[in-house]
């Protein structure tokens, strides 16, 4: 496909943050793409998990709707707007969600305009996909950030609303073309905070060829006021959060899979 073409692919996006760090090298600008077909109850982004455009009405009574249809091209005016600071901290482009491969086509055409205007490109990911999805996206992704949650199908399907199989299975495909690859666990009170769960997990990640580290991102409570905003109850209740100490615990037993390990991303 032309340039030209790719930048009119249009999808659906329901925010976009400059000056990220966490995310992937550098200083990146994260697109987060709408839509995803899991359900975690401790999900940050409710308002990105249907497809479909989702009103937020604030405490202070103001609407703002989240999901807007763009084209790739103007994505990435905005995107391009920060590459003398890609270029400084090694940054650029992270796509994520929702669940970015519910977009193929729209998140291939940003990642290849991307690479096109030399900027590099991260994606944060369940894996859920088809092979060929996955097939077509990898090579225009330098860094795969992988969410590995849980390596019991039926503690997966309670808490996300669909077994482990396909993420387990794509994990390997993508562990086998991924340039660099990052298994990122979201660490969650009562669903996969003990220690046996962490290690199954972590020796999983160790299994499969080209993991370069493993991370343990501490459950947080940050999007439970937009459950409000858009008319839900937050699934995870008051669960308190991990303390410090817990999750040094957590990491050692990650680092007994031989990985690089670390809490946060
Ligand atoms: S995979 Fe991510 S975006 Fe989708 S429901 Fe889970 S936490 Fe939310």
């Amino acid at each position: 496909m032309a340039e030209n073409a790719l930048s009119r692919v249009r999808g659906r996006i329901f925010d976009l943050q400059r000056f990220s760090v966490h995310d992937g090298p550098g200083i990146r600008t994260i697109v987060f793409l709408k839509g995803c077909m899991f359900r975690c109850r401790w999900c940050c982004n409710p308002e990105g998990q249907e497809f479909e455009p989702v009103t937020l009405k604030g405490k202070d009574g103001k609407e703002r709707l989240a999901g807007e249809d763009i084209t790739a091209g103007k994505v990435m005016e905005l995107v391009a707007q920060d590459a003398p600071y890609y270029a400084r901290s090694g940054g650029g482009l992270t796509l994520s969600g929702g669940e970015m491969l519910l977009q193929p086509d729209f998140a291939l055409a940003l990642l290849t305009l991307a690479h096109q205007m030399g900027i590099n490109t991260a994606v944060e990911t369940t894996g859920y996909a088809s092979r060929e999805t996955l097939a077509r996206l990898l090579p225009e992704i330098d860094y795969v950030l992988l969410d590995i949650k849980h390596m019991d199908a039926e503690k997966h399907m309670k808490f996300i609303g669909k077994d482990n199989k396909r993420v387990l299975e794509n994990a390997a495909f993508i562990a086998r073309h991924a340039h660099n690859l990052v298994v990122r666990v979201p660490t969650i009170p009562t669903f996969n905070d003990t220690e046996e769960e962490i290690r199954a997990i972590s020796r999983f990640a160790a299994s499969l060829d080209g993991v370069q580290a493993l991370h343990l991102l501490p459950y947080h409570r940050l999007g439970s006021d937009k459950y409000a905003a858009i008319g839900r109850s937050y699934p995870m209740g008051d669960l308190p959060l991990l303390s410090g100490e817990r999750m040094r615990r957590l990491l050692e037993v990650a680092e007994e899979s031989g990985l690089p390990c670390q809490i946060g991303g």
